[in-house]
This record gives structure tokens, C-alpha cells and sequence, in this order.
């Protein structure tokens, strides 16, 4: 089969941008897949979902701001201005590609439709230019790329080079676009995509009429599974009901190792190839002998103690030679799952069984197994989390020993309880009843800071009160109302809580332009009024002072 037109793809992705029904988006998506060879809709469900390259490739495609401006000017003549204002008037670098290669200034030797296979092929180049030299061959390739192309295709051709869709095709969206080009159950399409990890190969399996049959294979990284946040050792203990495991929440980097066939390679939690970051990783799993893919934390560690994690910035970044990271700081690896042993998936197995799968594979290596300790109470969580605290670890991850592993799922398998950033005094400004089983009380509160003469709100919190703190507050609230709308009131500002937090984000919901993540409350401050309460000063300084974690690796 020839390979489709690229013009083909950009206009069914306007379409799709022209569209608010989710429906219609997919119904296109879906009829457009349809007419593709596999390796087309692989490449063509790649673009929609703003990737140039496969999730897991060791290099990426994508190109930089100042290479597509670059670009733009040389082919189109636009000057610094006339790119200023048009993006200032979209807003989005595609589109501002679109309206200035309308006015094309330079023409190509000889007009020829782009095929999704040059498409690709553009990519690969793009992906290959490294080192030395590669700025002016990446220029050269986009140009290549971007003089024979119409506004429309030079639209989507950027947009997939930054990454910037803006579509409204959402990952589950096309996800279900691909189950009803090809036939499949919104099950097994999700099941799929889940093994195959990335998109595009999903896609092209479906395409084949493979993807029922999809198996998880090293060297093709797949989601992690995440943790559940909770607020208090309370809140885990009832969520569980039983004896659990309670792991240390070791602060690294998250990272998925494969080996097969003697080669070792290791994921970051976006499924990008960190192998050259973490030679030790590689040692330790080398002469294993046998095939696998385990989830754990590469952790900064030292004599029996972890190093704070802003030690392995420094080797992410590439700021320093690895040799001299390797010294300063090194990695410890320690696994706490198992997905796949000697080409068998285990990701349904309890996770009392795949421990004792990994207990034998890490046995003997210099990777380590993640501690665990059986946790039955409300108490037994507390000290387990003292513990971990004293030890130099974040927190605790608890789980579920019958749990299975939920690939890219925030599992409720998995509970996370880690100690807060910091805390702050605030006044209740607002409240709501909550839903299920806080249906009928007021379990919802937005909270304020003071701002010179003031009150500005940071946040709104749910959880970290015990019900019946939650009935005393229903009432006090009911006394305090100043205004009722049903489900939601305004209150005098004169119950002061302190709220806890992971981090301070910018915000425009809340009118302090700033918003706390996962704030739950710590206490209520009976012996604290409106007078004592925080101001915006301290939720700026917080901000600006938190250690930025990377987004790993
Ligand atoms: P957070 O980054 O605070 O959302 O916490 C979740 C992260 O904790 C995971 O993505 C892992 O990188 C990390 N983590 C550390 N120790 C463990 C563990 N024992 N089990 C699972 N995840 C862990």
C-alpha cells in the first residue's frame, strides 16, 4: 500500500480542532484510520497525540522554539515582528506557521506531496542529528520539511514538532478513535494500549488486527503504577481494613528496568531511555541471566543512608561527567516490582507472589529489595512512618499484598503518605457539603490568607478532619453562614485550620494566584484567631523556595 498523504492527516486534525463534540472528534479520527496501512495509522495516531517519535525512543524528534523560528523567517521572509505579532495574536507557533507560510517567500525546486512515509523519514532524520553540527542540520531537515508544505500541513507539521496539538484529542479519546477504527472493545483497547505503551504502536497493532494479542516485552517501556495520596496514617489504615505492606518512599528517580538477551536498559516514569544516565543500574542486572522487567527507585545512597535527591540533578541534567556523578553520588537501585520474568507477564499475580519473584532476581545483585513491613493499625502505619522519617526517607508507600499491578493506574492498590512541604495557618472562607459518604456534611473547605487589610483564598481542602470533627464543623459553619447558595455558603472568616501541603503551584482558580497541592488539614486552631493567621508573603516565599523536583529525568 502507498503511503497516505500528510495532507490527508491535517485536515482530518482540523476537522477534529473544529469539532467540541467528543463524538464527531473520534468519529473522524476513527473514519480517517480506516482508510491507512498499519504503519501509517501508527505514525498518523503518533502526530494526533503530539509525538514525533515512539514513547521509549532514546532520541526524540522534537525541535526547539528558536530552530522552527529560525526556520519560519528563512522560508516565509516574516520578519521578528510580523512573527511577534501573529503569535501574539494566536498564541500557538502552528498556527502562526500556517498564517505565514500562506505568504510563502522562498518556492521548492519541484512541488511534491508529502507522504506520512516521508513524514517519518523527516523524523528519523530529525532524531538522528546529534552532537556537533546538529542545529544547522535540524534547520536544514525542518526546511526540507516545511518549503513544499501548504499552511495547513505546515500547521500540523509544527504543532507535532513542539508537541503542541491543542486538538482537544485527548489520549482517551484517541484511544477509543483506534478501538472503533479497527474493531475492538473498549477493554481490550485499553488493555492494549496499556502493553504496547505507546500510541502509535498501538495503533499500528490494531491496524494488523494484532492488538488483542498484545504482550508486554522488555525494551518497551509500559505506564507505571502510581500511589493514592493520603493525608494521615488514619485515613490509610481504614482504606485498607487489614495488614498491608508498608514500603519507604525512597526520593530518586522512578525507573523501570528491562534486560534480555544480556542487554540491560532503563525507563523514566515518561517512558524515555535514562540507561546512559545510570551505568551502576546496569552492573548491578548484567549477569542475571535471565529475561525481565522490574519498577523501583534509583536513589542517591551512601553507607546505609540515602543522599538528598538534588544530588542526582546535577547527572540528569548532564551538567557534570558521569564519572565524577557516579563518585559523588551513588545509585542505588531498589526494586519493588516485578512485571515480566523469563517471558512471563506478572503483572496479575498478587503482589505477595511478585515479591517473592523479585526477592530471588535482586537476590544477589548489588540492586537492593525495597523494605518492607506489615502494618495492621492506624499505629503500626504511624511508627512505620516515624521510622522512615528518621531513617532519611520520604514518607511510606503502602499496598495491598492481593493488589495486582495497574499499569499507568493511580491504583487504590497503592497508598502514598508523605511528610508535607510545609504548613500554614489559614481561615475558612467558604464551605460545601461533600459527596458519598460526606454527603449531608460540610466536608469541603476553601481557606484564605491574609493580604495586607485582606483575605485572599489558596486552596480548598477535604480531608484530614475525623467525622466527628467533620459533624462539629457542619454546625459551627450552619452559625457562621453569611450567605447560603444551597450546596455551597460563604462564612465569617473565624475557623482557623492548619493545612498541610506537597508543594505551592501558581493558580488562577483561587485569588491569591496561588494554589497549595494536596492541602489537607492538620489541625483545628482553637487557640488561634483571624489575627494569627499567615499572609501572602509566607505562601510566596514557600513558593519560590521549594525544591523544584524535576519531572524525572
Ligand atoms: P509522589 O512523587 O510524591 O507522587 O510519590 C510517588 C512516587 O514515589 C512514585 O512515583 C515513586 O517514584 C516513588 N516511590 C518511592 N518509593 C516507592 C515505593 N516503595 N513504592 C512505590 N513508589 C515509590
Amino acid at each position: 500500500m502507498n503511503s497516505a498523504t500528510f495532507l490527508g492527516l491535517a485536515e482530518a486534525l482540523e476537522r477534529v480542532r473544529g469539532t467540541a463534540s467528543k463524538r464527531e472528534k473520534v468519529a473522524v479520527i476513527a473514519a480517517y484510520l480506516q482508510g491507512l496501512s498499519p504503519d501509517d495509522a501508527a505514525l498518523a495516531a503518533r502526530v494526533a497525540s503530539g509525538r514525533a517519535s515512539e514513547r521509549g525512543s532514546r532520541d526524540e524528534a522534537q525541535v526547539g522554539y528558536a530552530t522552527l523560528l529560525d526556520v519560519l523567517r528563512e522560508a516565509t521572509g516574516a520578519t521578528e515582528d510580523d512573527i511577534s505579532s501573529s503569535y501574539l495574536e494566536h498564541g500557538d507557533l502552528g498556527e502562526v506557521a500556517e498564517e505565514l507560510l500562506a505568504h510563502k517567500k522562498e518556492q521548492p525546486l519541484f512541488a511534491a506531496e508529502l507522504s506520512l512515509r516521508d513524514l517519518e523519514d523527516g523524523f528519523a532524520m530529525l532524531r538522528s542529528a546529534k552532537g556537533k553540527g546538529s542545529g544547522s542540520a535540524k534547520r536544514r531537515i525542518v526546511k526540507s520539511l516545511l518549503l513544499p508544505a501548504t499552511p495547513l500541513e505546515g500547521k500540523y507539521l509544527v504543532k507535532a514538532l513542539t508537541g503542541e496539538m491543542r486538538t482537544g484529542l485527548v489520549t482517551g479519546l484517541l484511544e477509543e478513535s483506534i478501538a472503533a477504527a479497527y474493531n475492538l472493545t473498549k477493554g481490550e483497547a485499553a488493555r492494549a494500549h496499556m502493553v504496547l505503551g505507546d500510541i502509535g504502536t498501538f495503533a499500528r497493532e490494531a491496524a494488523s488486527g494484532r492488538a488483542a494479542a498484545a504482550r508486554i516485552q522488555p525494551f518497551r517501556p509500559v505506564n507505571f503504577m502510581l500511589a493514592e495520596p493520603f493525608a494521615t496514617a488514619r485515613e490509610i489504615a481504614e482504606h485498607f481494613g487489614k495488614t498491608v505492606y508498608a514500603e519507604y518512599k525512597y526520593d530518586g528517580v522512578r525507573a523501570q528496568v528491562h534486560r534480555a538477551g544480556g542487554e540491560v536498559r532503563v525507563y523514566s516514569r515518561r517512558l524515555e531511555d535514562i540507561t546512559a544516565s545510570f551505568p551502576e543500574i546496569v552492573a548491578s542486572f548484567k549477569d542475571t541471566g535471565v529475561e525481565f522487567i522490574i519498577d523501583g527507585e534509583a536513589v542517591p545512597f551512601a553507607g546505609g543512608r540515602p543522599l538528598p535527591f538534588q544530588l542526582l540533578q546535577r547527572r540528569l541534567r548532564r551538567l557534570e561527567g558521569l564519572e565524577e556523578a557516579v563518585r559523588k553520588a551513588p545509585v542505588t537501585y531498589f526494586a519493588f516490582d516485578i512485571l515480566l520474568r523469563g517471558g512471563k507477564e506478572t503483572v496479575d499475580y498478587p503482589l505477595s507472589e511478585r515479591r517473592g519473584l523479585l526477592r530471588d532476581l535482586v537476590d544477589g545483585t548489588s540492586a537492593r529489595l525495597a523494605e518492607t513491613t506489615d502494618v495492621g493499625s492506624e499505629e503500626a502505619v504511624q511508627s512505620a512512618f516515624r521510622r522512615s522519617r528518621d531513617l532519611g526517607y520520604e514518607g511510606l508507600v503502602v499496598k495491598d499484598p492481593e493488589s495486582t499491578y495497574a499499569m499507568g493506574k493511580r491504583g487504590s492498590g497503592w497508598a502514598k503518605l508523605k511528610e508535607e512541604l510545609d504548613t500554614l495557618d489559614v481561615v475558612i472562607v467558604a464551605a460545601e457539603y461533600g459527596h458519598g459518604k460526606r454527603a449531608g456534611v460540610i466536608s469541603d473547605y476553601t481557606f484564605a490568607v491574609r493580604d495586607g487589610g485582606g483575605l485572599r483564598t489558596v486552596g480548598k481542602a477535604y480531608s484530614g478532619l475525623s467525622d466527628k470533627e467533620i459533624g462539629e464543623m457542619t454546625s459551627r459553619l450552619g452559625e457562621i453562614t453569611v450567605k447560603d447558595y444551597g450546596y455551597r455558603r460563604q462564612v465569617r472568616p473565624e475557623i482557623v485550620v492548619e493545612v498541610a501541603f506537597d508543594s505551592i503551584q501558581r493558580s488562577d482558580r483561587h485569588d491569591s494566584g496561588y494554589a497549595l497541592r494536596f492541602p489537607r488539614i492538620k489541625r483545628i486552631r482553637t487557640d488561634k484567631g483571624i489575627g494569627d493567621i499567615d499572609d501572602i508573603g509566607k505562601v510566596r516565599q514557600i513558593f519560590s523556595g521549594q525544591k523544584l523536583k524535576m519531572e524525572e529525568a
